[in-house]
């Protein structure tokens, strides 16, 4: 097998939750595993997009961090870096930017819904075009695979789109990204109707205490009724509940119902929370040891942003060449 570039991240909005594990995380140490160059980009030019105040940012990167770190991202190989200390984004962003028709902005569904669920309608400009932004990230890394959850989808399309636009006005710069969508690319959160995220109360995070966990799956939404059956349809609580138990226990779908036939929510969800606690444990391990020494999360950071920028800019070079940006005759 060829080695493939990656690129993917997450917002320091908070630190990862199941959604995140399942959706992306999971193939993304996979995909290291198997000798593919995975770049971790933490977005905070996206962080932007619906809140502005930024007292929590460093903190939320830090929590990030130790999320990657404990499910097993290595960071020799595997380049943990901060979006804002690689200007060459920034500089790809404008470039790209200029390709983008408003309308076409406009109609992507994903940036609709997070308007709507944690903007409370307002729309910034830079919450309307970070999907370019985001281009501009994985377009600078020659990336390959962008392992993410089905929200991103409309993202990922709208960087193929941008990157065919610039090919075609200034040469064949750009390869095409493809999305890699793993088993299960949307979770739902504990409310049941929207997905889990970490900005709308609804997720358990990779970082919640034994205690927390038990508590939000008692309290999360069931839908009527008793049996405990699959079925997305009529019960979509349940089914996502159940979807976790699978996802956590390894245990088939079937085989949890027959567990529970005849048994109630109350016994179902304290196992639920077991199971989970189960899995998160030794994540939690994990987190506490890295947390101890902040010389390395620091050093980490450092080396994987340095990388980065070295790497983008080998894609810049290539870019600004193309454009006629790099004024070879009056600027060397
Ligand atoms: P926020 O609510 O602050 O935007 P988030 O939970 O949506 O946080 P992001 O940092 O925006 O997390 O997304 C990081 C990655 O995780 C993306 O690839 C996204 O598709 C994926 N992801 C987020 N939530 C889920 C989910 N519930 N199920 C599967 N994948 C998810
Ligand atoms: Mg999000």
């Amino acid at each position: 097998m060829t080695k493939k570039r990656i690129l993917t991240g997450d917002r320091p909005t908070g630190s990862l939750h199941l959604g995140h594990y399942v959706g992306s995380i999971q193939n993304r140490v996979k995909l290291q595993n198997e000798g593919n160059e995975v770049f971790t980009i933490i977005s905070d030019f996206q962080y932007l997009t619906d809140r502005l105040e930024t007292k929590d940012v460093e903190r939320n990167t830090l929590e990030l961090l130790l999320d990657y770190l404990a499910c097993g991202i290595n960071p020799d190989t595997s380049p943990i870096f901060i979006q804002s200390k690689v200007p060459a984004l920034a500089e790809l962003f404008v470039y790209l930017s200029m390709l983008v028709p408003v309308s076409r902005a406009q109609q992507n569904p994903t940036v609709k819904e997070e308007v709507r669920a944690t903007a409370k309608g307002k729309m910034s400009l830079g919450m309307l075009s970070f999907p370019v932004s985001q281009a501009a990230d994985i377009l600078a890394f020659d990336t390959d695979l962008v392992p993410v959850g089905e929200d991103q989808l409309p993202h990922i399309e709208q960087t193929r789109e941008v990157a065919r636009a610039f090919n075609r006005v200034y040469g064949e710069t750009f390869k095409e990204p493809e999305a890699l969508l793993s088993k299960v690319p949307r979770l739902m959160g504990l409310d049941a109707n929207q997905k889990m995220s970490k900005s709308r109360g609804n997720a358990v995070f990779l970082s919640d205490s034994k205690d927390t966990v038990v508590k939000k799956i008692k309290t999360a939404v069931t839908d009527s009724g008793k049996e405990i059956m699959y079925d997305k349809e009529n019960k979509p609580a349940l089914a996502n509940l159940l979807m976790m138990y699978h996802l956590f226990s390894g245990k088939e779908i079937k085989a949890v119902e027959t567990m529970y036939e005849g048994k109630g929510y109350a016994e179902f969800k304290a196992d639920l929370a077991e199971v989970v606690n189960a899995f998160l444990e030794p994540i939690r391990r994990a987190r506490e040891e890295f947390a101890k020494d902040e010389a390395y999360l620091s050093l980490v950071l450092k080396q994987g942003t340095a990388r980065a920028s070295e790497e983008s800019e080998k894609t810049m070079k290539r870019v600004r060449k193309a454009m006629r940006y790099d004024y070879p005759h009056i600027f060397h």
